[in-house]
């Protein structure tokens, strides 16, 4: 399938005019042996070309590489999106005037980030489908030492060549999966926010993350049922996730309360050390529980209760010493703080509406366990005594607005 990017551009009904870098996304058998028609189809034919591996990936797809002015084939061994490494492999770089980069998400880094910084175009050729990042424009590299997401070149055109994709083992299958049921809960906290707190919504780009979720969730249960992955569908679905990061320049559309449970594993603190596995793994942990929290509060009635900042002791304790700073600095100007709480009693009934979209937890459990899905937190090394807390622990990570975040105004005795 060709996904022609511009029907998501131009003026909107949210009132802002979208725009994407990205302009055509391939999915299909046999693309990277069309590859130069692609090319030329965005404008990018006849331009010095740099195409970078890794190591694995060059052996793994020998017959499948594309044509390149110049080649580069970093060592697997010890490869990580740090700036250090990205800005080395630069330093080779010859009058290049388009890097293509072809790999998974790690060699993603090695492209987008040396096309910002010198202002050049960049193309992906994915090799996995395991999330949904290839089509975004956040990447997350480690900067002088600390782990950060930031804002980076999208890929004009990408090319998801499924004869390789196909190859992904199961457990990657299911981790991407993962990645995009996680959608129901993202969309909900979106909506909530755009309820309660007047956040900014497209409903747009709503429907895109929903269309991705749809087609995924039907990918899914095919699987669940004993059909083989439809690696089409899936790889699509991730796609069209990563678009709509691009066209709100953030990931709201496409990671809520259930996301941070990727970045609490990710940050170990006390408690959490040995917390392990892969991104989709960590957010079907945190879509599970998420599912389950938000049924819950969906049979109560709440009370509003007045906002307190987290206290640093409380940060502390959670965080231990070491991630305390970090967190206390993102919540200075907590967004619990910038509108009434009882807004959120006020819409209830519709907060209730918008939670029963969500599948009930034995449904979200059946499909897990049919296509063999982390999603509980012991799949991925935490002690399920912390399974009540790890929600709210995971909502002081980052000052955004979800329904794990405001049970902290909310009474529901
Ligand atoms: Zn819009
Ligand atoms: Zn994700």
């Amino acid at each position: 399938m060709i996904m022609d990017c511009s029907k998501y551009v131009g003026k909107c009904v949210c009132g802002r005019e979208h725009t994407l870098e990205t302009k055509m996304v391939v999915v299909e058998y046999g693309a990277t042996a069309k590859f130069e028609e692609y090319m030329e189809a965005v404008g990018l034919a006849g331009k010095r070309r740099a195409v970078v591996y890794d190591s694995n990936i060059y052996a793994l797809t020998e017959g499948k590489h594309v044509k390149a002015d110049q080649e580069i084939v970093l060592p697997s061994q010890g490869l990580r999106s740090e700036d250090v490494l990205i800005e080395d492999m630069m330093k080779q770089l010859d009058n290049i005037e388009v890097i293509v980069a072809y790999g998974a998400g790690t060699i993603m880094d090695f492209g987008r980030y040396p096309a910002y910084k010198l202002g050049i175009p960049f193309v992906a050729v994915p090799t996995l489908a395991s999330s949904d990042g290839f089509t975004a424009d956040i990447c997350s590299v480690i900067l002088e030492g600390q782990k950060k997401s930031i804002p980076m070149v999208a890929p004009v055109l990408v090319v998801a060549d499924l004869d390789i994709i196909k190859g992904a083992p199961k457990r990657l299958v299911a981790s991407g999966v993962n990645d995009i049921l996680s959608k129901y809960i993202s969309l909900v906290d979106w909506k909530i926010s755009h309820i309660v707190d007047g956040e900014y919504y497209c409903p747009m780009v709503a429907d895109l993350s929903a269309h991705a979720l749809q087609i995924m969730r039907k990918a899914a249960d095919d699987w669940a049922a004993g059909g083989e992955p439809d690696h089409e569908a899936m790889t699509m679905a991730q796609m069209e996730s990563g678009l709509t990061m691009q066209l709100l320049h953030h990931s709201r559309a496409a990671s809520g309360a259930e996301h941070l449970m990727a970045h609490l594993v990710e940050m170990k603190p006390p408690r959490f050390e040995n917390a392990e596995g892969i991104h989709g793994e960590c957010v079907g942990v945190g879509t599970f529980a998420c599912c389950k929290e938000y049924h819950r509060l969906a049979k109560k009635t709440p009370k509003a209760k007045k906002f307190e900042p987290l206290t640093r002791e409380w940060i502390t304790e959670k965080f231990g010493e070491r991630l305390a700073d970090g967190i206390v600095k993102e919540n200075e100007n907590d967004v619990l703080g910038t509108f009434d709480p009882q807004n959120i009693v006020d819409h209830w009934d519709e907060i209730v509406e918008l939670i029963n979209t969500i599948p009930s937890v034995e449904e979200m459990e059946g499909l897990y366990k049919a296509i063999n899905a982390k999603y509980l937190p012991e799949h991925i090394g935490i002690d399920p005594a912390l399974g009540d807390e790890m929600l709210h622990i995971s909502a002081a990570i980052r000052n955004r607005l979800t329904l794990v975040r405001m049970e902290r105004v909310l009474d529901f005795e």
